[in-house]
């Protein structure tokens, strides 16, 4: 048996399920299936590791198929247990719901630390992982599509599609079994930064709020703000980057070695260069280094963007957070009792499970690329530039005047996939900040605008399920 930890993550988001399904009209029985996790997956197999055998923890739990397939990354690390796996799997229904992508959610988790693993072992145990997912038709196109999550990246994602597509041979929507796939793997552009742009996405727009701005006392827009991100992987150094164009100013980095603070500003990339060479963040030139990593989250700063694990910022540490917004990039970074200290301190915390959706959405656009087997942008290019190149021609001619050169290009410009799916990424997250602020603002008992998100899942996948007539 695997052993259960103190906190459990699956409670928390049950918690915070049961705070929320006050505001909604569903029956009790509606509310238990929504909340439950339908299938549960845990496995042990052997894999050769030099001349020794070891036996590798593994989970995969697909959390509600009111639609299917399922989603949900794939979580290498060494704290990976049953009930962080339900927690995730959980979070994934309600942020596809949010964000009205058709899926169901899942999640699935290695327990192993992937840096104490040669890549040729990490190969092998990705690839024996998915002969077991495959075996128990835990895995397909139209059954349950893995991504990646903490510890994994496009390389275990091409694993994966290698070891389906070779026991699968002749399916021909295979490429969609699993996202986050390299594009030359039939992978989208744009994945790979979807969920910081996402998360940037939805800051901005909450930022743009002039009676939310009001009420935190900050001026409005990103622009100037100052931010501290927690975690400089895939999430995190993609949401400081965004930031940091967008014309914010990124004071604090926390990696697990420790923390950085630069009152000027940081440049994520200089800074990513620099661990990469150095192997630590510690004395990056022109920064104050912070004995501990945590030091980063109490940070005097307008915005607070925890990108790592779960549970950093709780009862114990939460009085003394200065931030006056919590983006959660990573999954449940925050636990109920933080939630509640944020709540009478008036913090804006805006939750997970809609604002990391970035992923997930763009994952979307991944597997219909790869049903429809066809790149996006390849139909409309070239008949969107031939068209504004008349239009813009007929202007010129009835105007008598000649368009400069550069603004030219960007008036005849045809869609490439990479805009396609930015804009439809930024579509999905502005649509999704105002439809939370909505209910929550026709709803003063509502306490936080993580209870609004959960209301508006919770109303997502309960009219799936009536319509699914599966309440009769
Ligand atoms: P990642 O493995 O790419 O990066 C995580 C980073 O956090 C690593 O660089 C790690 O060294 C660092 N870290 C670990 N402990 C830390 C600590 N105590 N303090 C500071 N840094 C620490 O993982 P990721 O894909 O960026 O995922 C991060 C979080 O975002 C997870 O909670 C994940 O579930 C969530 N998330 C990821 C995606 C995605 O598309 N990758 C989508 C939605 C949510």
């Amino acid at each position: 048996m695997s052993s259960q930890p103190e906190y459990s993550f699956f409670g928390a988001v049950e918690r915070s399920f049961d705070k929320a399904a006050k505001f909604t009209k569903w029956d009790k029985g509606v509310l238990e299936q929504i909340k439950q996790c339908n299938s549960v997956y845990r496995m042990h197999f052997p894999v050769k590791i030099g001349d020794k055998i070891e036996v590798i923890k593994a989970y995969r739990v697909q959390h509600s198929h009111h639609k299917t397939p399922c989603k949900g990354g794939i979580r290498f690390s060494l704290s990976v247990n049953l009930d962080e796996v339900m927690a995730l799997a959980a979070l994934m229904t309600y942020k596809c719901a949010i964000v009205n992508v058709p899926f169901g959610g899942a999640k699935g988790g290695i327990s192993i630390d992937p840096h104490k693993y040669s890549p040729y072992d990490l190969e092998k145990i990705t690839r024996r992982y998915t002969a077991e997912l495959i075996k128990k038709n835990f895995i397909g196109p139209g059954i349950d599509v893995p991504a990646p999550d903490y510890g994994t990246g496009e390389r275990e994602m091409s694993w994966i599609l290698d070891t389906y597509t070779s026991m699968r041979p002749g399916e021909i929507d295979a490429l969609g079994c699993v996202t986050g796939k390299p594009v030359t793997q039939g992978g989208v552009r744009g994945r790979r930064e979807a969920t910081g742009l996402g998360v940037f996405f939805g800051i901005r727009e909450v930022c743009e709020m002039a009676e939310v701005m009001n009420r935190l006392k900050l001026p409005l827009g990103v622009k100037g703000k100052t931010v501290v991100v927690q975690g400089l992987g895939n999430v995190g150094y993609h949401a400081a980057k965004f930031f940091r164009e967008g014309g914010a100013k990124v004071i604090g980095l926390a990696e697990s070695e420790g923390a950085i603070y630069n009152p000027d500003g940081l440049n994520e990339e200089e800074v990513f260069q620099y661990r990469k060479s150095t192997g630590s963040i510690h004395d990056f030139p022109g920064a104050k280094t912070l004995k501990k990593n945590s030091d980063a989250l109490e940070l005097e700063c307008d915005i607070l963007i925890p990108a790592a694990l779960e549970n950093v910022i709780n009862g114990e540490n939460a009085p003394r957070i200065k931030a006056k917004i919590i983006g959660e990039a990573a999954n449940g970074p925050l636990t109920p009792e933080a939630d509640e200290i944020f709540i009478k301190k008036g913090v804006l915390v805006v939750p997970d499970m809609y604002l990391n959706a970035g992923g997930v959405t763009v994952s979307y656009f991944e597997w219909l690329k790869n049903l429809s087997h066809v790149r996006y942008g390849r139909m409309e290019k070239r008949f969107t530039e031939n068209l504004n190149s008349n239009i813009l021609g007929q202007m010129e001619f009835l105007s008598g005047k000649k368009v400069a050169h550069k603004d030219r290009e960007v008036i005849m410009h045809g869609p490439e996939e990479i805009d396609l799916v930015h804009s439809g990424l930024e579509e999905t997250m502005i649509t999704a900040t105002h439809e939370i602020m909505e209910v929550w603002k026709h709803n003063p008992e509502i306490p936080d605008m993580r209870t609004a998100a959960y209301v508006v899942a919770i109303n997502k996948v309960g009219t799936s399920y009536a319509e699914l007539g599966i309440f009769p």
